[in-house]
C-alpha cells in the first residue's frame, strides 16, 4: 500500500477516528504519567464542553480534538501542546471561557488555545501567489509560540483526512487554502511527516483526475522496478558492509503531489518523473555520508550535474542530505539520499524536535540542542542568501512587522507599531494626504491607532482634507513621515510668500509704489543680486523673517530715487490665518486687539508679542527685528490667552470655575494648580478665547464667583 492510499484509507468509510483510550495509550509510550494524566483531564472537560455537538460527518465533535492530539502524539510533542490540543475548539465553539481554561490548565495551555482560536478568525481571501506568501508570514507572525502552529496544522491534517463529509464547493476552497498556506508552512518548519500528508490531501481534493492518473503511472512503474530494486538496495548494503560503514538502505516511496510539481515545475513528461528508482541510505556520521557518496559512485555512475550537497549548504528549511543521481540497471536514472541519524530526524519533524518530549536527561538535552543548532544554523546560513527565509522565520522568533487586510482582502505588510496613517499612505501617498478617519475591523478608531496582525483595514478619505501636522509625531513609517514633513515644508513656504507679499507692499506703501506698480521682472532682477533664485524665493524669504521688508522695498526703487525714508513703518497686519509662518508668543499670550508688535524670528517666520512683555524689552537690541502691528478686524480664529485664578481652598472649587469658563464659550487648554499658599490658590489656565472682549467677559464672569478672591490675565 502507497503512503498516500494507506492516508486516504482513513477517510470516513476507512477506519474511525481513534478515541481516547487509544490517544491515551499513545502517549503513555513516553509522557510521564502526571502530563497523560492532564490531557486526560483535559478530555473530560473538553468532551462536556462539546457535549451534543456533531462533525459534518455525523460524529460526535470530541473525536476531532482526541484526533488532533493523535496526530501530535505521533510526532512525540509534549504535554502541553496535547492538552491544547485537545482544548482547541472549546473557546470557540462552546460557552468555555479562556480564563476558565487557564485557570483549570495553567497558562501556558490557555496560551496555545488563544493563539489557535486567533488563527482561526483571519482569513485567507486571495490566490494570487504574493498574496499566499504574505499570508504564509502572517500567520507565522500571529504566534508568539511555535505550538500554535503545530496545533494548527495538526487540526488542519484531521479536517483533511475527514473532508469528504463537506459540500464540494467547501472542500475544493479547503483543498486550495491547505496546499496554498498549510502545506507550505509544514514544510518551512520542516515538518516533513505533516507536509506530506496535507500536500496528498490536498492534491487528491483539489485534482482528482489527475492524482488518479498519476497514481496508476506510479504502480505501473513500480511493477517494473520490482525487478531491479531488492538488486540496487543488495548491493548497495554490500558496498556499505565490505568498506565497514555500518547503515540502513531503503527504497523511497514517491509521493504523487511531489511527482506532480516536479512535472510542472522540470515541464517533464510523467514517465521521466516516475521512472526513477529512489534509495535512501542512512548513516552515523558526517564523514560516512561522503564515504558513502564515493562508495555509490564507486559502484553506478553518476550523472553530471546532479550531485547536490545539502550536508554543507542546507535547504532553507534546515535540511540536511547529500543528492546523487546514477544511471541505473537498464540506464533506469538512481536518485540516492545519503544523510545521518540526526540528519534524518530533523528532516522527518524539523522545527516540532524542538519541543518533543525528552525521555531521559541526557538524551532530551542533546536532542533539544540540535533543535536549537537547527534553528540557529538556519538563521546563520542564509543571512542574506536567502532573505525570504531568515524573514520567516524571524518573524516567529522575534516578529517585527505586522500584516494587515485592506478591506479588498489584499495583505500589507507594516513595520511594528505602524499606525492607521502609516496604512493609509502604505496604500498610496494621495490616500494618506487626504484621510481624515479609518475604520479597523469595521469599527471607527482615532488615525493614530495601532495596528496589530490580521486586522482589515479601511481608510475614509474627504476631498480637500489635508495632512494633520500632529501625525508626524506618531507615524512609524519612513514613507508617511517623509510625505508628511514634505507637505508642511511645502505649505509653509506657500504661506510664508503670501506674507511676505504683504509686508513686502507695506513696505512699498512709504514710497507711493506697490508690487503690482513695479515695472515687470525687477522683483526677480532684485532677488537675483541677492543670490536667491528668483522673486518668489525673495518673497518665501521675507515672510519667514530672513530678509527686511523696507530694505528690500529701498532696493526696489528706481537708482535715481533718492527720497528719504518714511520716519514711520507701516504696521503689518495679523490676519490670524497665515499658518504656520506666524505664531503667537507663549510668554504673553496675544490676543485680538492686544497693543503687538512682530519680532522677525530667521527661519521661523513671525512671532507675535504683546507690547507690553517682558522679552519686547529684552531684544530691544534689535530694533532691525521688529516692525510694529496691528490686528485686522473679524478675526475667525481662537487665540490662547492665561489666566491666574486665586481662590479659597475648598472642594470643588476647581470644578466649578472650569464649568463656568466652558458656560461663557472658551475651552481649556491647560490648568496648573499651585496650592503652596496654605488656605488659598492660586489656578493657572490657559483658555481658548475669540479676542479681548471675550476674554473680559469671561473674567468677569469668574470674579463674580464665591471662594474667587482675584482673577487676572497671567503675563510670564
Ligand atoms: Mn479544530
Amino acid at each position: 500500500m502507497s503512503y498516500a492510499s494507506s492516508i486516504l484509507g482513513l477517510l470516513p468509510g476507512g477506519r474511525r477516528a481513534p478515541g481516547i483510550a487509544q490517544l491515551i495509550a499513545k502517549i503513555e509510550g513516553y509522557l510521564p504519567p502526571d502530563q497523560v494524566e492532564r490531557v486526560r483531564e483535559a478530555f473530560d472537560y473538553a468532551e462536556l464542553a462539546h457535549k451534543g455537538q456533531k462533525r459534518q460527518s455525523g460524529e460526535a465533535y470530541i473525536t476531532h480534538p482526541v484526533a488532533v492530539a493523535g496526530i501530535l502524539a505521533d510526532l512525540h510533542l509534549d504535554g502541553p501542546t496535547l492538552t491544547a490540543a485537545i482544548l482547541h475548539d472549546v473557546v470557540e465553539d462552546t460557552p468555555s471561557s479562556m480564563a476558565e481554561v487557564e485557570q483549570k490548565f495553567g497558562r501556558e495551555v490557555a496560551e496555545i488555545v488563544d493563539g489557535v482560536t486567533k488563527l482561526d478568525q483571519v482569513q485567507f481571501k486571495s490566490r494570487k501567489e504574493a498574496q499566499a506568501e504574505s499570508f504564509r508570514k502572517m500567520i507565522l507572525a500571529m504566534v508568539r509560540d511555535i505550538r500554535v502552529i503545530m496545533v494548527k496544522l495538526a487540526d488542519r491534517t484531521h479536517n483533511m483526512r475527514t473532508l469528504s463529509a463537506m459540500p464540494p464547493e467547501k472542500r475544493r476552497s479547503v483543498a486550495r487554502e491547505t496546499l496554498d498556506i498549510y502545506a507550505p508552512i509544514a514544510n518551512r518548519l520542516g515538518i516533513h511527516s505533516v507536509k506530506l500528508e496535507l500536500e496528498e490531501l490536498g492534491f487528491h481534493t483539489l485534482y482528482p483526475q489527475r492524482y488518479r492518473v498519476i497514481e496508476r503511472e506510479l504502480k505501473r512503474a513500480r511493477g517494473n522496478q520490482k525487478e531491479f530494486l531488492p538488486k540496487i538496495v543488495k548491493a548497495l548494503r554490500q558496498a556499505l558492509a565490505n568498506a565497514g560503514v555500518k547503515g540502513t538502505v531503503e527504497a523511497r516511496e514517491k509521493h504523487l503531489y511531489s511527482v506532480y510539481m516536479k512535472m510542472r515545475r522540470k515541464h517533464l513528461p510523467l514517465a521521466q518523473v516516475v521512472d526513477v528508482f529512489g534509495v535512501r541510505i542512512v548513516v552515523g556520521t558526517v564523514d560516512e555520508c561522503y564515504r558513502t557518496l564515493g562508495l555509490v559512485h564507486g559502484l553506478y555512475r553518476p550523472t553530471p550535474g546532479r550531485f547536490k550537497d545539502y550536508i554543507a549548504i542546507p535547504r532553507v528549511n534546515g535540511y540536511q542530505s547529500l543528492h546523487t543521481t546514477l544511471f541505473g540497471p537498464n540506464g533506469i536514472p538512481l536518485e540516492v539520499q545519503i544523510r545521518t541519524e540526526d540528519m534524518h530526524r530533523m528532516a522527518e519533524s524539523g522545527i516540532a524536535a524542538h519541543w518533543q518530549y525528552k525521555t531521559g536527561e541526557e538524551e532530551g538535552s542533546a536532542q533539544q540542542l540540535r533543535a536549537r543548532e537547527w534553528l540557529k544554523g538556519v538563521m546563520d546560513l542564509h543571512e542574506g542568501s536567502a532573505e525570504e527565509l531568515v524573514e520567516s522565520v524571524k518573524v516567529d522568533l522575534f516578529p517585527d512587522k505586522v500584516y494587515v487586510f485592506t478591506p479588498k482582502g489584499d495583505i500589507m505588510r507594516l513595520p511594528r507599531g505602524a499606525t492607521c496613517v502609516d496604512f493609509a499612505y502604505a496604500v498610496h501617498t494621495g490616500v494618506g494626504q487626504r484621510c481624515v478617519a479609518a475604520k479597523v475591523d469595521r469599527r471607527l478608531v482615532p488615525l493614530r491607532t495601532v495596528l496589530r496582525n490580521g486586522q482589515t483595514v479601511e481608510i475614509v478619505t474627504a476631498r480637500g482634507a489635508q495632512p494633520n501636522p500632529a501625525w508626524a509625531s506618531f507615524v512609524a513609517t519612513a514613507k508617511a513621515r517623509s510625505a508628511i514633513r514634505q507637505y508642511l515644508r511645502n505649505l509653509k513656504r506657500g504661506e510664508a510668500a503670501e506674507l511676505g507679499g504683504r509686508m513686502l507692499n507695506q513696505a512699498l506703501e512709504e514710497f507711493d509704489l506697490s508690487l503690482r506698480k513695479l515695472p515687470d521682472g525687477r522683483l526677480d532682477e532684485v532677488a537675483r543680486t541677492l543670490q536667491l533664485k528668483d522673486g518668489a524665493e525673495l518673497l518665501e524669504k521675507i515672510g519667514l523673517g530672513e530678509r527686511l521688508a523696507r530694505l528690500i522695498a529701498r532696493r526696489l526703487l528706481p537708482a535715481d530715487d533718492d527720497r528719504p525714508e518714511a520716519s514711520a513703518q507701516q504696521p503689518l497686519a495679523i490676519a490670524g490665518t497665515e499658518g504656520l509662518v506666524v505664531s503667537y508668543a507663549r510668554c504673553c499670550f496675544p490676543i485680538p486687539y492686544d497693543a503687538v508688535v512682530a519680532y522677525l524670528s530667521s527661519g521661523r517666520g513671525i512671532v507675535i508679542h504683546r507690547e507690553s512683555c517682558s522679552n519686547v524689552a529684552a531684544f530691544g537690541k534689535q530694533p532691525d527685528k521688529w516692525i510694529p502691528a496691528v490686528w485686522q478686524k473679524d478675526q475667525q480664529r481662537l487665540f490662547t490667552a492665561g489666566l491666574a485664578v486665586e481662590v479659597t481652598n475648598r472642594m470643588g472649587i476647581l470644578a466649578q470655575v472650569a464649568t463656568q469658563i466652558a458656560a461663557e464659550q472658551s475651552n481649556i487648554s491647560h490648568v496648573n494648580v499651585d496650592t503652596s499658599q496654605g488656605d488659598q490658590s492660586t489656578i493657572l489656565f490657559e483658555v481658548q478665547v475669540r479676542d479681548r472682549a471675550h476674554l473680559a467677559r469671561l473674567i468677569r464672569a469668574i470674579r463674580g464667583m464665591k471662594d474667587v478672591l482675584k482673577v487676572e490675565r497671567s503675563l510670564a
